[in-house]
């Protein structure tokens, strides 16, 4: 009988024992972020959500490891997505700002030439890369992905709330409330190129899904060639869409099938990786940039247990469902160490056998003695930046907030003196005070948040310079 030996072990069988024993020892595994926009922390089932029902990610957190405690890099999309990338807090590039919080379709910036990107780190190393999905790190030629070390790109560069267009369908909250596609001017691209404006916003995660699909697919025909694939949902973030297949079916609402679409793109994806025995041969990661988009109600997630959602430095802002999957790679469990998307970098450069650049200072460390199960989290800390300004710091099990803002209310900065002291392992919904009983903690915490300030110069913002008309 013909044995139906998958391409890369058929690789490995061409190089003959020397060449295999080199094989081996350079092998490194392909890298996969599936990221979503606005995803609360309870919007899974396997993270609480009671109606939703996300059976793909609940399988996936099964046979890989289901954190609890992993952090975002902020809380809102562009510097969320900039500290994915490029495994550095947002203040250290430019990328958060107090005025404009995110990149908009005036904007005249974007990531800076001078940081370096995981994609660009992995192709260094080897690896082919793509990117499908919303990008929100500069919509012009120099900022786009392609000029930010993927081979290639689609999607729509920006939110798919932006480029509203004036005077078609209701005004504001009740157009995104009861969405057409046609009131959005936004773009869907490929590389640099436009390839339609207004695109029908129910078919974008079933595109990005197909365009996902055929990008592993054609990776497999190249076996002994890792690859890195950035795919970044636009949903949920509001104005949000499923299409047909999914559209009234879930008990959730319109949110719960948008949820319920992206838990089918992952089994495709999962799915595909399996058909063409690139399974063991990968590791991937799915999370989200921010918290839910709380005022936007139903058409908004849910935090579940965590306290306020997407803008806070609460931690329902930034804390995300994550999984992290991969058979040959990750021993499945339930993480309750802390992680971040600031740790990502680390972690894909050590899978794939890279050091990390010395040239610059990193905010985060390798997840990969936890994902094998052969070692712990380096993250103790954690810094919550709202725009330029530090709001709150955990350390350990313990999160100060020197300021609160409860988000898109038109509530001012809380500041608060003493600060605020939370145990998140004993109350991680941020409910108790425990300032007044922990005076150690309060001063180490702060001394940690000064030591951090001190130690840098935040450069100017990226996200202020506006095209100029
Ligand atoms: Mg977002």
């Amino acid at each position: 009988m013909k044995r139906n030996f998958s391409p890369a072990v058929r690789w490995f069988l061409s190089l003959g024992i020397l060449g295999l024993t080199q094989a081996l020892s350079l092998a490194k595994p392909n890298l996969v972020i599936i990221f979503c926009d606005d995803l609360g922390y309870g919007d899974l089932s396997s993270f609480g959500h009671p109606t939703i029902h996300t059976p793909h990610l609940d399988r996936m957190a099964a046979e890989g490891q289901k954190w609890t405690n992993f952090y975002a890099a902020a809380s809102v999309c562009t510097p969320s997505r900039a500290g994915l990338l490029t495994g550095r807090l947002p203040i250290r590039n430019g990328m958060c700002s107090d005025k404009r919080r995110v990149l908009f379709p005036d904007s005249a910036s974007g990531l800076p030439a001078s940081e370096i990107t995981v994609a660009e780190a992995l192709r260094e190393a080897g690896y082919a890369t793509a990117a499908v999905g919303k990008w929100h790190l500069g919509h012009l030629p120099e900022f786009l992905p392609t000029a930010n070390g993927f081979d290639s790109y689609y999607g729509i560069p920006y939110s798919n709330d932006m480029d509203r267009v004036p005077n078609k369908g209701p005004k504001g909250r009740a157009g995104l409330m009861k969405p057409e596609s046609a009131y959005w001017n936004v773009p869907l691209m490929r590389d640099t190129e436009i390839l339609e404006r207004s695109p029908n916003q129910s078919y974008l995660t079933r595109n990005y899904t197909r365009e996902a699909v055929a990008y592993i697919e054609e990776q497999a025909e190249t076996p002994g060639r890792p690859f890195f694939l950035y795919l970044a949902h636009s949903m949920p973030h509001v104005p949000i869409f499923a299409s047909g297949a999914f559209s009234g079916r879930s008990q959730a609402g319109r949110y719960g099938d948008v949820i319920e679409e992206i838990d089918w793109s992952v089994r495709q994806v999962l799915k595909t990786l399996r058909d063409h025995q690139l399974d063991r041969d990968t590791v991937v990661l799915f999370t989200s940039d921010n918290g839910p988009w709380l005022p936007f109600k139903t058409h908004g997630g849910s935090a579940g247990h965590l306290r306020d959602g997407k803008g806070s430095t609460w931690e329902g802002g930034m804390r995300e469902p994550t999984i992290f999957w991969g058979p040959g790679y990750v021993e499945p469990g339930i993480i309750h160490e802390m992680g971040s998307t600031l740790d990502v970098f680390a972690t894909f450069l050590d899978l794939a056998q890279q050091t990390v650049p010395s040239d610059r200072v990193y905010d985060g460390g390798s997840l990969a003695p936890v994902l094998s199960g052969k070692g712990h989290s380096p993250r103790q800390e954690m810094f919550f930046y709202h725009g330029e300004q530090l709001h709150a710091v955990r350390l350990g099990e313990y999160k100060l907030h020197f300021t609160t803002k409860t988000e898109y209310v038109g509530q001012k900065p809380r500041r608060h003196d003493p600060p605020l002291l939370f145990h998140l392992g004993e109350d991680p919904a941020e409910k108790f005070d425990v300032a007044a009983d922990q005076p150690e903690v309060l001063a180490a915490i702060r001394a940690l948040a000064e030591r951090h300030q001190r130690s840098f110069d935040p450069p100017r913002s990226q996200l202020e310079a506006r095209i100029a008309k």
